[in-house]
């Protein structure tokens, strides 16, 4: 069976980055497809969900889709800090029922989302530009016609692969993680690990969800390093190394497993009748290779750029521009700054890492979320790189601000 259906905007993908831009397109009146090839939104989970109750709260993302932090606990070998919030400002979230209620706003919008739908080919016409694409499912195969269409596919790029624009990320991190009951957690401190043991080339965590949830990962960069996450999170898990040995009893739950793009802000991100958004962009803070925020606020840019265009009658990369322009003051240079930093922790030793927990002992709770979220701003930085007491603190940040 085959049919064809005719959209004014297709978007590729139902993670957070399709389902917001679906959400704004239909929202602004644009006819909307949102197209995901899972048997659900979100039946696999492939991140561990930590972000910031700012943005939750400017998304307006339910209080029971997550879980706040207060306390920021880092261990690297023989060194362990904890930054400790009077308020929480982080959060792990329910990723599912996340990205689900996010599918929800946009079908409550008029959005028409298809699942089982997997998107395996790009329609052009004769100048070469994309005007649809098409996907099989599980009764044959869907034509959609579009105006626009926005990839959204994370990390595969389906869509901008199939057009010829990008090749497979170079650098990336790959995670795995369990989501596991434990004997004892504290709901309001999350873990993270570094050095060797933990990951070569990344980090591992113990982020909690509450009711003694908790999921336990490790996410290893490549292709600096071999390690398979996997095979390590086992072993870290096995022998209880760190602050797992204090989780007591755990018993798995899910196992989840995904990769990130780390190759900086390097694709062009608007072409004729496309857009690319979310992982698929490379929209992620390299420090810990984070995404969702970006994914959902970018999204929602897309949408809205893209039913202007559509409604304009010129959808060229020229009138969606607009959307490449807002990202790019946004993040590009608090994402470059951020990679300095994340060049320099890749290359740390224990002894080293042990010394850089020293330095992170020294800011306070809003500093040092700044700094982990890579929101730099300027005044701050400047006052952190000239006045900060501690000259460790003060070379820090000035790498932030791109001095040495
Ligand atoms: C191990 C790990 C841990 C992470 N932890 C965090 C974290 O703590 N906090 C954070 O903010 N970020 C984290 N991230 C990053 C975060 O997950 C991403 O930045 C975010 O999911 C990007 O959203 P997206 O919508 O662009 O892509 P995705 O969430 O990957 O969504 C893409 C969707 O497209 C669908 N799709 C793909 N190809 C097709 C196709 N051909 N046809 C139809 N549908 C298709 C997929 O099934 C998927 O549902 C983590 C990533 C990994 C790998």
């Amino acid at each position: 069976m085959s049919d064809t259906y005719d959209y004014d905007l297709v978007v590729v993908g139902g993670g957070p980055a399709g389902s917001s831009a679906a959400f704004e397109a239909a929202k602004n009146g644009t006819r909307v497809a949102l197209i995901e090839k899972e048997e659900s939104i979100a039946e696999t989970v492939r991140t561990s969900g930590v972000t910031w109750i700012k943005n939750i709260k400017e998304f307006g993302i339910p209080d029971d889709c997550f879980n706040p932090i207060r306390n920021f606990s880092f261990c690297s070998p023989n060194n362990e800090v904890t930054i400790s919030d009077s308020v929480p400002r982080a959060a792990v979230l329910d990723v599912r029922k996340t990205y689900r209620w996010l599918a929800k706003q946009a079908e409550k919008s008029g959005a028409d989302i298809f699942v089982k739908t997997n998107v395996n080919e790009v329609i052009k016409n004769d100048k070469g530009d994309i005007i649809g694409v098409r996907a099989s499912e599980p009764n044959g195969k869907i034509t959609f016609n579009s105006k626009v269409v926005i990839d959204a596919s994370g990390f595969p790029s389906t869509v901008c692969k199939a057009m010829g624009y990008v090749t497979q990320w170079e650098r990336f991190g790959a995670g795995a993680e369990y989501e596991v009951k434990a004997e004892n957690v504290d709901s309001e401190t999350w873990w993270l690990m570094v050095g060797q043991q933990y990951s070569p080339a990344g980090y591992a965590w113990i982020f909690p969800l509450g009711d003694n949830i908790v999921r336990i990962g490790v996410g290893v960069g490549k292709p600096e390093s071999d390690v398979d996450p996997t095979q390590r999170l086992n072993e870290l898990i096995d022998n209880r190394v760190g602050p797992i040995k204090k989780l007591g009893k755990i018993t798995q739950l899910e196992f989840h497993y995904g990769l990130i793009p780390n190759d900086g802000l390097s694709r062009q991100t608007v072409f004729n009748n496309l857009i690319l958004v979310g992982d698929s962009a490379g929209q992620a803070n390299p420090l810990v290779l984070e995404g969702i925020r970006y994914a959902i606020r970018f999204g929602r840019v897309a949408g809205k750029v893209a039913s202007d265009a559509i409604k304009s009658g010129n959808t060229d990369k020229n009138s969606l521009y607009p959307y490449e322009d807002h990202w790019r003051k946004e993040i590009e240079s608090k994402i470059n700054s951020a990679g300095r930093v994340q060049d320099r922790w890749i290359g740390l030793t224990d002894e080293e890492w042990d010394k850089e927990l020293n330095i992170i002992k020294e800011l306070k709770s809003e500093e040092f979320l700044d700094f982990i979220k890579a929101d730099f701003g300027l005044s701050n930085m400047v006052k952190l790189a000239t006045r900060h007491p501690k000259l460790a603190v003060r070379q820090l940040f000035n790498l932030v601000k791109g001095k040495n």
